[in-house]
């Protein structure tokens, strides 16, 4: 069986990543959302499970000691992490895996799963990212500022991802990642297995003639 594509989706806060990602999972049953570990506050509309599983920064330090994440990052005051159990048997499963994470986060599993593919989305101007950013209502004017400060810093990691998304509309933005994930499943190295078959059967089919 082939084993699983892990693609990651990073982007500035208010990209509309986490919209996006919901979406795409809903429309492909064989790419799966990993759901992180967070010290974060539950934010209103939030689900424990559906969003994030919300733990204590004891829990967190546990989590960590027994080689339960896969990677995690500070990001502001509070730890993000991806659970490894569920990750690795999703790919193990055959399900492709996207993971939803910073840019740091992502930098580490790609050091240690090259063939992971990373795809940034971005919106298409900074003063749109403000705008959604203020839009949302969800967020200080100081979170805000940070985020946009740190939204700089992010935007020098871009060049070392697989592919660039601009968030114009989520419809165009679910699409256009939709393509992404296609095109990868028919890579021919992602076919090892197919094309050993295939080579078996024209042999076989040769002898009997
Ligand atoms: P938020 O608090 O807005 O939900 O997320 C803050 C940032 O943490 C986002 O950039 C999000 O992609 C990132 N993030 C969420 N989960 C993880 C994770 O498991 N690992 C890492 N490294 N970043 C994460």
């Amino acid at each position: 069986m082939r084993k699983g594509i892990l693609f990651i989706v990073s982007g500035f806060a208010g990209a509309g990543k986490g919209t996006v990602t919901k979406q795409i999972v809903k429309e492909d049953e064989h790419l799966k959302l990993s759901i992180s570990a967070t010290t974060r506050d539950m934010r209103n509309g939030e689900a424990e499970g559906v969003d994030y599983f919300y733990v204590t920064k004891d829990e967190f330090q546990r989590k960590i000691k027994n080689g339960e994440l896969l990677e995690y990052a500070k990001y502001g005051d509070n730890y993000y992490g991806t659970p490894r159990d569920y990750v690795k048997k999703m790919l193990d499963e055959g399900n492709d895996v996207l993971l939803e994470i910073e840019v740091l986060g992502a930098a580490k599993i790609k050091a240690s799963l090259p063939k992971t593919v990373r795809i940034f989305v971005t919106p298409p101007t900074a003063e749109e990212l403000k705008n959604r950013l203020v839009g949302r209502g969800r967020d200080s004017a100081e979170d805000i500022t940070r985020r946009l400060n740190r939204a700089v810093d992010e935007a020098e990691d871009i060049d070392d991802y697989d592919y660039l998304l601009v968030n114009d509309t989520v419809e165009q933005c679910v699409k256009d990642l939709h393509s992404i994930v296609e095109a990868e499943r028919m890579k021919v190295k992602r076919q090892v297995s197919f094309i050993s078959a295939i080579k078996t059967q024209l042999q076989e089919l040769n002898k009997e003639e």
